[in-house]
């Protein structure tokens, strides 16, 4: 699949190791050199802003979605391509996963995760086709993958449903993932007769 743009999801804070705000720097640069937009929550704070000003910095494209509410306390940034001012929450989501091609998660806290899960339960019942990786930095996401793991052995998550989250340590490895993945689902609900 080519991608022209990339929504990454990541924290409002930076985290206590400089490592994150590395990853974050490292991946703004990649999206950028490859001449991918990259969309995202549009604030200035935490490894949202790092990301944001890598990508700037190296020349690419940043588009921001952000609630009018929250412009003030996560400080709307104010030198991106474009910056959109939504009604809410749901309108932000709505609009990163229309824009985007793929999405990637840092680390980051409850927003993140929450962001993360919705758009792919959203690709799970077939509401797009999209790639999403998890850009891992000092196993910071290794419980959370050891739990999906679990899901799926338990019976609760379909294998395919779980590939559709990759992970990788590096940039330009899991861009490169994304890029060649290839749409598998028939949708949840496809093969299933109701009860
Ligand atoms: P966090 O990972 O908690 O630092 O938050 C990262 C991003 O997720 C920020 O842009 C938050 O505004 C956003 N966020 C926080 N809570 C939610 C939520 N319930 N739904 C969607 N986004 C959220």
């Amino acid at each position: 699949m080519s991608l022209r743009s990339v929504c990454v999801f990541c924290g409002a804070s930076t985290g206590t190791s400089p490592a994150y705000r590395a990853a974050a720097e490292a991946l703004g640069q990649a999206i950028a050199r490859r001449g991918l937009t990259l969309v995202y929550g549009g604030g200035a704070v935490g490894l949202m802003g790092i990301v944001a000003d890598a990508a700037l910095a190296a020349g690419g494209e940043v588009v921001g979605i952000i609630p009018e509410r929250l412009k003030s306390a996560e400080i709307g940034h104010p030198n991106l391509s474009r910056l959109e001012v939504v009604d809410g929450m749901h309108a932000r989501k709505a609009r990163m996963a229309e824009l985007s091609d793929a999405f990637i998660a840092l680390p980051g806290g409850l927003g993140t995760l929450e962001e993360l899960f919705e758009v792919w339960t959203w690709g799970q019942l077939g509401y797009h086709g999209k790639p999403l990786g998890l850009l891992d930095v000092n196993g910071f996401y290794d419980k959370l993958t050891g739990f999906l793991d679990h899901m799926v052995n338990e019976g609760f998550v379909r294998e395919q449903h779980r590939t559709l989250l990759q992970k990788n340590t590096s940039p330009d490895a899991l861009l490169d993932a994304l890029e060649h993945w290839k749409p598998l689902v028939p949708p949840k609900w496809a093969d299933q007769q109701p009860a």
